[in-house]
């Protein structure tokens, strides 16, 4: 190979620098190496196999779900010169048959394919035969149920794996959900593979969460200084949408709603006028944001909860896509948990009941955390932060904070204990020495941690727990009943070597009048 990766984004690709971690992840593909890449859109995925398919032999075969997209990419890439074609159902078989001529002598760097093309055994038998740089695998969860776009053409995309032992992989999504993405690698079988998490966070948005009250009151104390602001007040029904909007003009505010119920004329019309400026708020439900691409948005306000964090995270990134400063309003209150249960529990499909409960708890345990809240939304999806960011507001007012190493330490090694195969629950049962018949069964009454934490209640341990969580001390696999697992972190924490401190919510007072009176 005669060109470096550096020669080829500046001469191919016209950039003169790599975004993280770009050039780690292009090294890898190059080496043969699987890898995962969850980036948000424009975050710059493609790069990651589109070099490494300039530097490998063989055709890069591209799977994507959307033919537009597709299209884009390639006329993208011819026009850097790069040797791009793609096949689905548009081309006509003359179209199609010329793409096949290209590739047979040779001449293609990158083939973009539909997924059920590719796995169509005439297809597969024709890429058997030739050298092949890397699969790559664009909107990856649509291979998973538990993602919000669930393709079941992309479940066979898992034989590639056994098909191409040696054909490295390069998967990506945007999806900010962790269920969806271990489901991704364990169906795509790669779970050796490296995953990047980058690019999430927004700094220039400020997170703040009010406990939910009078909402509407809340929300026009919210407005009153932002009049001359463009923002966005997300509401769960589409009768609350009607109903906030109307007051809020009779307030005297520029407002209209927006759903999915509105003739499509109107709803056109309200998202121009709010695109013109000539439209300050719009009422919505989440049917308002695809393709909203509005630099301006100064603040987006959930009236109701969100159903998942990464809906939350969507729907708040609608803000401040010009870089200055904006808010995220969450309004939280337990009836719309009783609300938001209830209407999940009503679906016949107990799989989706499971997935639906546990995307719920998670939003819930966002909205109740004692921690940095860009931590918490980060760690979330598995960017790990170290330090506070000193604009939510949790950073701007935080709970008083006790040093809770003792405790702490008793959770890590009672999951440590029970071999990381347990949930929340469980831990809590062992911790406080409960005389229940699966632990008994499980011999967990002889574990050293059994009955080590009888001191704090149930509650106070799950408060605990929640924020370990949040700050990346311990993780939660939802796709296993919540199963608790340690992460490196906790480490140094279980030896002793760094103290942790929690915010204390009223009910954990207790905790350290007992390790004071130590
Ligand atoms: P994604 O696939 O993650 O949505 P893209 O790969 O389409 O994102 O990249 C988003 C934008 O960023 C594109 O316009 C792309 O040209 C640009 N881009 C990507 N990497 C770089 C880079 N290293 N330097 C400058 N621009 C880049
Ligand atoms: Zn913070």
């Amino acid at each position: 190979m005669s060109a470096s990766i550096h020669d080829t984004l500046r001469t191919v690709f016209g950039f003169h620098a790599f975004r993280p971690p770009q050039q780690e992840v292009i090294e890898r593909v190059i080496g043969g190496e699987d890898v995962f890449l969850v980036m948000p859109t424009g975050g710059g995925k493609s790069l990651c196999y589109q070099v490494p398919a300039l530097h490998r032999r063989g055709v890069a075969i591209v799977v994507s779900p959307l033919i537009a997209l597709m299209k884009d990419q390639v006329d993208g890439l011819l026009a850097n010169g790069v040797a791009a074609a793609c096949l689905n159902s548009t081309l006509v078989p003359a179209e199609a048959r010329s793409v096949f001529q290209r590739w047979d002598a040779g001449e293609l760097d990158l083939l973009y394919v539909a997924p059920e093309r590719l796995l169509m055994a005439d297809f597969l038998e024709r890429l058997a035969a030739v050298p092949l740089a890397l699969f790559a695998i664009d909107e990856a969860h649509c291979i998973s149920q538990w993602g919000h776009d669930f393709r079941p053409e992309y479940t066979q995309l898992g034989r590639l794996r056994e098909l191409f032992p040696d054909v490295p992989l390069v998967a990506m999504t945007a999806t900010a959900d962790p269920e969806t993405r271990r489901d991704i690698l364990r169906q795509l079988g790669i779970q050796g593979a490296k995953v990047y998490v980058a690019g999430f966070d927004r700094p220039n948005i400020t997170y703040n969460v009010l406990p939910k009250q009078k909402p509407f009151v809340q929300l026009e104390a919210f407005l009153r200084n932002r009049r001359d602001e463009a923002g966005i007040v997300y509401a769960l029904s589409r009768k609350r949408v009607e109903e906030v909007a109307q007051r809020l003009r009779d307030a005297g505010f520029s407002a209209r709603a927006y759903h999915a119920g509105l003739p499509d004329r109107e709803r056109q019309q309200v998202q121009e006028a709010f695109r013109r400026d000539d439209l300050r708020i719009v009422v919505a439900t989440v049917a308002f944001g695809m393709g909203i691409d509005k630099p301006n948005v100064r603040y987006v306000v959930h009236y109701d909860l969100p159903k998942s964090v990464e809906s939350y995270y969507q729907e708040t990134g609608r803000a401040g896509r010009d870089g200055l400063p904006s808010e995220a309003l969450l309004l939280f209150g337990m009836g719309d948990v009783m609300t938001a249960r209830s209407l999940i529990e009503n679906s016949e499909n107990p799989e989706r009941v499971r997935i639906e409960l546990q995307k719920l708890n998670a939003m819930v345990a966002y909205a109740e955390a004692l921690t940095c809240r860009r931590r918490a939304l980060l760690g979330y999806f598995g960017e790990q932060r170290d330090h506070e960011c000193g604009n939510c507001d949790i950073c701007n007012d935080p709970p008083e904070r006790f040093d809770a190493s003792e405790a702490v330490r008793k959770v890590l090694s009672c999951v440590y204990r029970v071999g990381e195969r347990f949930g929340a629950r469980h831990v809590i049962d062992v911790l406080r020495g409960s005389k229940g018949q699966r632990i008994a069964e499980l011999r967990h009454d002889r574990l050293s941690t059994y009955g080590i934490g009888a001191d704090l209640s149930g509650e106070e341990w799950d408060n605990i727990i929640r924020q370990l969580i949040h700050l990346g001390y311990l993780t939660q696999d939802f796709s296993r009943y919540g199963v608790l697992g340690l992460t490196p972190a906790a480490r140094p924490v279980l030896k002793g070597e760094v103290a942790v401190l929690l915010g204390r919510p009223r009910s954990t007072a207790r905790v350290e009048e007992r390790s004071r009176s130590r």
